[in-house]
């Protein structure tokens, strides 16, 4: 069994490689980034016409509801050869990697042996999503022309529920021909062909998941992809529970099956944020869609963010006959300017594996830019005198000294954390923390001198890191008085969440020739063994 051809996000090194290289990309210049770029993947929606009713589909031969004269459009416009020949030579100029051919029913597209063939001449590889019921001739020919993976939609495997989904009889019977052909072609004739099926769960075949999963396994394809209906993954997520997960994943793996796709796949499905923008990570982190950058979605028309934009009817970025350059400018601006958390199609239906890489993607570049900047911005403590050093030790005894009980836990927002600060606070109150009281922190410099003061380390550099502190930390900042009784694992828990959607702003100093690295947090609470004395110190400075 061979994994997947097709760059899909939801690998894991393909995620880390792809966010790295948008790092560099958007890093340079507007006109390195047209040069450069380098296409990861083209989704081709080669027609929107299918001889399909699946149930929940929402292509336009379908759409009743859609504006009809669009509708009329779509299904007549086929991608043409004329287009793809143009397309072509652009596409690889930019090292494109994969086209991926799609619909409606991408082989009702008569130019679609021709395109697979265009593309294998340029060493780029491609696969296709169909529904398996074209005549076999027609899948021999493409993979004969080049073809790489077929990736069939199978949502059962029983005749007639299928065909009750697909609307068409005899439909299930023909797809199962087909993908035995197929396993064939593979196994016995030695063909370079690998097989996926997808399954898209909605709440008619939900109940039957692990059934559909088995039946599907003995099929033999090289792998399986679940997919949920977007309008359903709420039911489907309230439904499902914990332990179907369990379930699948141990008849996984007593398949003795390496199915890495659907692997991930149960872990993903059944997430409460597996499906829009709505979650506190995407709605404070993700500020830029970075999809379109290296990969183009099209049809005949126009060039699209992203398949999901596409099949919800979204507008296009740009027409498709327009110029490469001009796609590229048009692109950059949608990536730069579109604010995604505010677009009614993404914040309903982004998929997990893209919302995942582009939170990777946008904590890259804000860790480097904010890297770039620590190491422009060494802060040089000097010499510090052993006055200095007894004077703060004393000052520390002194602290340590006030007397007090702990009642309430607490949080401090601290100044870099100021542009976050009403995420912060809604996020505590979402998970159920009220805050009791705010009290601005006004000289956090001194606050911070007492409240990073810790042991382990020489007099010298706690003293330097807490010169740095004063020099770099003149801005108010926040004590969050939180009501009692909450966990302090809950805080912790929140407050690791914080440091992974915010990042940490790092700084360096400079003291007697040693780098000393500060790490900002934008959220403190309290360590689990200090929490007494720091208690005391807020106390102490805030008089409360
Ligand atoms: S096969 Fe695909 S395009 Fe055709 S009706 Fe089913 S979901 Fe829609
Ligand atoms: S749906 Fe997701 S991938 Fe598509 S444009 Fe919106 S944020 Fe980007």
């Amino acid at each position: 069994m061979s994994r997947s051809k097709n760059p899909d996000l939801i690998y894991d090194d393909i995620v880390q490689e792809r966010a790295e290289r948008i790092k560099r990309l958007e890093l340079a210049s507007k006109k390195e980034l047209l040069d450069k770029i380098t296409l990861d993947r083209v989704t081709l929606f080669v027609t929107h016409r299918c001889n399909l009713l699946c149930r929940y589909c929402n292509g336009p031969h379908l759409d009743k509801l859609m504006d009809q004269n669009k509708r009329k459009i779509m299904l007549e416009s086929d991608f043409s050869f004329e287009q793809y020949k143009r397309f072509i030579d652009e596409w690889s100029a930019h090292e494109l990697r994969n086209i991926h051919f799609t619909g409606g029913e991408a082989t009702l597209n008569r130019h679609l042996p021709e395109f697979i063939a265009m593309a294998a001449e340029k060493g780029i590889s491609s696969t296709l999503t169909t529904n398996g019921t074209a005549g076999h001739g027609l899948y021999r020919k493409l993979v004969d022309r080049g073809l790489s993976e077929i990736r069939i939609s199978l949502d059962s495997t029983v005749d007639s529920d299928f065909d009750e989904t697909a609307g068409v009889k005899g439909a299930c019977r023909k797809i199962k021909d087909n993908i035995e052909e197929l396993v064939c072609m593979r196994d016995k004739e030695g063909k370079d062909i690998c097989l996926i099926l997808n399954a898209c769960i909605d709440s008619y075949n939900l109940e039957e998941i692990e059934s559909t999963m088995r039946s599907l396994i003995d099929l033999n394809p090289d792998d399986i992809k679940f997919l949920v209906v977007a309008e359903q993954s709420r039911f489907v997520h309230v439904k499902a529970a914990r332990s179907t997960v369990d379930r699948l994943l141990s008849d996984l793996k007593q398949s003795g099956k390496d199915y890495p796709l659907l692997e991930k796949k149960i872990h993903a499905l059944f997430r409460k944020s597996s499906f829009g923008l709505k979650d506190c990570a995407a709605r404070y982190e993700m500020e830029h869609c970075y999809i379109p950058l290296t990969e183009r979605t099209l049809d005949a028309r126009g060039i699209y963010p992203c398949s999901i934009y596409l099949r919800y009817k979204g507008a296009p970025v740009i027409q498709t006959d327009a110029g490469f350059d001009e796609q590229q400018r048009a692109i950059d601006d949608f990536v730069e300017n579109h604010d995604c958390r505010k677009d009614e199609i993404c914040k309903d239906n982004c998929t997990y594996c893209c919302k995942n890489f582009n939170l990777e993607a946008n904590r890259k570049i804000r860790d480097y830019r904010n890297l770039k900047f620590a190491e422009e911005n060494v802060i040089v403590v000097n010499e510090i005198s052993q006055d200095e050093i007894r004077g703060l030790l004393e000052t520390n005894e002194k602290i340590t000294k006030i007397n007090g009980t702990i009642d309430n836990p607490y949080a401090i927002i601290k100044p870099q954390g100021f542009d976050y600060r009403f995420a912060i606070m809604e996020y505590l109150e979402e998970q159920g923390i009220r805050i009791l009281k705010q009290i601005p922190i006004e000289d956090w410099s001194t606050f911070s001198l007492y409240l990073y003061f810790k042991e382990g380390r020489s007099p010298e550099s706690r003293l330097a890191r807490n010169k740095a502190h004063r020099a770099i930390e003149h801005n108010n900042a926040i004590y969050l008085q939180l009501e009692k009784g909450v966990p302090e694992k809950k805080i912790f828990r929140i407050k690791r969440e914080f440091r992974e959607w915010f990042g940490e702003q790092v700084r360096f100093v400079k003291y007697k020739d040693e780098m000393f690295k500060i790490r900002f947090n934008c959220f403190h609470v309290p360590d689990y063994d200090r929490i007494e004395a720091e208690s005391r110190v807020a106390r102490y400075f805030l008089g409360i």
